[in-house]
């Protein structure tokens, strides 16, 4: 990709899943990158797997005090910042009837405040620097009505207008866009779905499988370059077709 050479990055929720997987591939495209996660066993091991990490920092996303510690401790690993992907977040699995208040809580101070408490201090540091791009992490359960996640949908939602509304007001300067994947099998759902299970989701699928996270990670790698100059404000969906056509998505098969 253009544009991504020395670039300075950032990634929240690095240390696993699709946020390690883009780690990965902005190194490969030259960038110096830092992870951020409240995971401190999974900052041990990335730190093993990725020697190249221009620096790791531990932090909780939806404490917006430590994320102002956290973005003076990015100020010293990396001198200005270029890049935010802003993908930290958290799903519990519950019945709309059963989620109590702490759960809701959890769930909306992680993935929509820590959004905005990461997205603001970055976007400061872009606006100071003349230039950047931040890309939030969405899902297509922010677009569409699924049993069982109340909580999560909505906070994505939140996250997709939020997004919109970033996008206006940092533009020129700041280009803002929200990634929303379908259903991604990351390294630990791999080993923890049984088959069945994994084909019945599959099955939802007009391209007959699961994303990979290598393929989130390309989606991210695009935006954030040169290529993708004229692009803001937009939600970028990557799910093999579930959600297009809605009832018309499931094979005729089903
Ligand atoms: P994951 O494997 O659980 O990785 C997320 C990472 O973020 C973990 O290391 C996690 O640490 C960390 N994290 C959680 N809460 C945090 C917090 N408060 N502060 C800092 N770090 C935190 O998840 P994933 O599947 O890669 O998902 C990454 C993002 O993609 C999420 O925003 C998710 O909603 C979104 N997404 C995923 C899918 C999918 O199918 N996988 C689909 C659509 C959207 P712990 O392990 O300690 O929690």
């Amino acid at each position: 990709m253009r544009g991504l050479r020395d670039k300075h990055v950032l990634i929240t929720g690095g240390a696993g899943g699709i946020g390690a997987v883009t780690a990965e591939r902005f190194l490969e495209e030259g960038s110096r990158v830092v992870v951020l996660d409240c995971d401190a066993a999974g900052i041990r091991r990335i730190e093993r797997e990725l020697p190249t990490l221009s620096g790791t920092i531990i932090a909780d996303v939806s404490d917006a005090e430590a994320v102002e510690r956290a973005f003076e401790e990015l100020d010293d690993l990396l001198q200005g910042l270029d890049i935010l992907i802003n993908n930290a977040g958290i799903s519990i699995r519950q019945p709309f009837m059963d989620i109590t208040p702490e759960q809701w809580r959890r769930v909306i101070e992680v993935n929509l405040n820590g959004m905005f408490y990461v997205a603001q201090q970055a976007a400061r540091r872009m606006l100071a620097g003349g230039g950047g791009v931040i890309l939030n992490m969405g899902s297509t359960n922010g677009l569409m009505g699924y049993p069982f996640y109340a909580d999560y949908n909505a906070s994505k939602a939140g996250v997709i207008e939020l997004t919109r509304s970033m996008a206006l007001e940092l533009a020129p300067t700041v280009r803002v866009n929200v990634v929303c994947p379908g259903f991604i099998l990351t390294p630990m759902q791999e080993t923890e779905y049984p088959p069945q299970m994994r084909r019945a989701f599959e099955r939802k699928v007009p391209l007959d499988r699961l994303g990979r996270p290598d393929e989130v990670a390309a989606l991210f790698a695009f935006l954030a370059s040169d290529e993708a100059g004229f692009i803001t404000g937009h939600c970028h969906v990557i799910d093999g077709g579930e959600i297009v056509g809605g009832l018309a998505s499931q094979r005729q098969s089903d």
